[in-house]
């Protein structure tokens, strides 16, 4: 055995593995998509060739073929050290990231109504691993785990109690093992320790969410009893008025119409009407073109506005920081959201703005800002390589 990690992340329609050496670094990352449907295909990043695949292959196909291909071009030479899950959603269950048993299985499975889209799928990846693997420790390691510390404030919708009660219905958040990293990361880059960092930490991805972070623990978050609330997103709305169901059943549109409209065909796409992808809407505005412009602005908008809102979770705040593929790569987005926020006294330099990669550590902020600004690469798939080796450590005293 030797002393690699395995990142397993199941989706719907794909499959991204990571292969980490016992520092931690990535060896290797492999990727299937289009699973279940016509069209699958697989690759080993950076490796030109395709893996082969049946067109329809289900999620275990696609799974044992990658990992047979990582076997194959001698990327994993053995059976891993540890696996680490990727699971969306552990409701009130989990807290931290636990060590896969049946009990958890059956945890996870008992989640699944909160998560349906996702918890079945990332239980299915879970049990062909176990199949292939069955003597590897395996971590599962949760998106909403690291929201767990939400005050009752926080987390309780204004909704009659017994919902919560009853069936759960309250904040969980998601992007957990996104904004613990920007927790620690954003300690160690201002020389603190994560239990005396506060940070706003917003996730700017095809998904997006923002966490006040208070003492190094998550204590508000923007996304909700699922990941539709909060932020304008690629395809997903965000808050909404919920009287919007009742309004647009008046019009004939039914409510599974109006959920599916709000999670695959709002957000950037729905206002742009282009694509709800951030570096085309900002060639697209850039070229004149309006409906685009106006979806960068609701987005920068919405985020500043909740920027505002996680002030009033925090004591003292060290940093704004700003991940994910449109907080890492954006500029534009990143000083439009900041030019809502003067009144606060957040302020950016545009130069390092613009180029903090080659002349900074990440620190974005102008001399004369109130609090410093920061962005810093995401990384969870490290996070759950971490959790899956330190677990499999204390399961294995030898
Ligand atoms: P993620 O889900 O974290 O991979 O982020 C995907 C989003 O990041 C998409 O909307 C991309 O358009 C956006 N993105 C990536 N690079 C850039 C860039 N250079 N400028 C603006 N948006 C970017």
């Amino acid at each position: 055995m030797e002393d690699t990690v395995l990142v397993v992340n199941c989706g719907s329609s794909s499959i991204k593995l990571a292969l980490f050496d016992g520092k931690h670094r990535k060896l290797a990352s492999a990727l299937a998509e289009r699973l279940n449907q016509n069209g699958a295909f697989a690759r080993i990043d950076g490796d030109q060739q395709t893996i082969p695949l049946k067109p329809d292959a289900s999620q275990d196909e696609a799974l044992e073929a990658l990992v047979t291909a990582f076997r194959d071009r001698k990327v994993m030479a053995s059976v891993p050290a540890a696996i680490g899950h990727r699971v969306v959603h552990g409701g009130e269950t989990f807290r931290e990231a636990v060590l896969i048993d049946e009990g958890v299985v059956s945890a996870i499975e008992d989640c699944a109504g909160l998560a349906p889209l996702h918890n079945p799928v990332n239980l299915s990846g879970i049990r062909a691993t176990l199949t292939l693997f069955p003597d590897v420790p395996q971590a599962a390691v949760f998106d909403t785990a690291f929201h767990q510390t939400l005050p009752k404030r926080a987390f309780l919708y204004a909704l009659p109690e017994s919902w919560y009660r009853n069936w759960g219905v309250r904040r969980y958040g998601f992007h957990g093992t996104s904004h613990a990293f920007m927790a620690l990361e954003a300690a160690r880059l201002l020389g603190k320790t994560q239990a005396t960092t506060s940070v706003i930490s917003a996730h700017l991805g095809n998904g997006c969410s923002i966490t006040a972070i208070r003492d190094g623990i998550s204590v508000d978050t923007s996304m909700g009893l699922t990941p539709l609330e909060g932020l304008v997103m690629g395809t997903r709305s965000g808050d909404v008025d919920p009287g919007l169901f009742d309004f647009l059943r008046g019009k004939g549109v039914g409510a599974e119409e109006v959920h599916r409209v709000l999670n695959q065909e709002s957000g950037l796409l729905g206002l742009s009407g282009q694509s709800n992808d951030m570096r085309s809407l900002c060639e697209l505005a850039d070229h004149g073109h309006e409906p685009s412009q106006t979806a960068i602005d609701v987005f920068c908008f919405r985020l500043a506005r909740y920027i505002g809102a996680m002030m009033a979770s925090l004591r003292h705040l060290d940093a704004l920081v700003f991940t994910g593929g449109i907080g890492e790569n954006s500029a534009r987005v990143r000083q439009e959201t900041v030019s809502h926020l003067r009144l606060m006294g957040f302020k950016l330099s545009e130069e390092l703005n613009k180029h903090h990669g080659e002349i900074s550590d990440g620190r974005i902020e102008s001399a004369d800002s109130r609090f410093p600004v920061l962005v810093i690469p995401t990384n969870e798939e490290l996070v759950i390589a971490r959790e899956a080796s330190r677990l499999a450590g204390a399961a294995d005293p030898s």
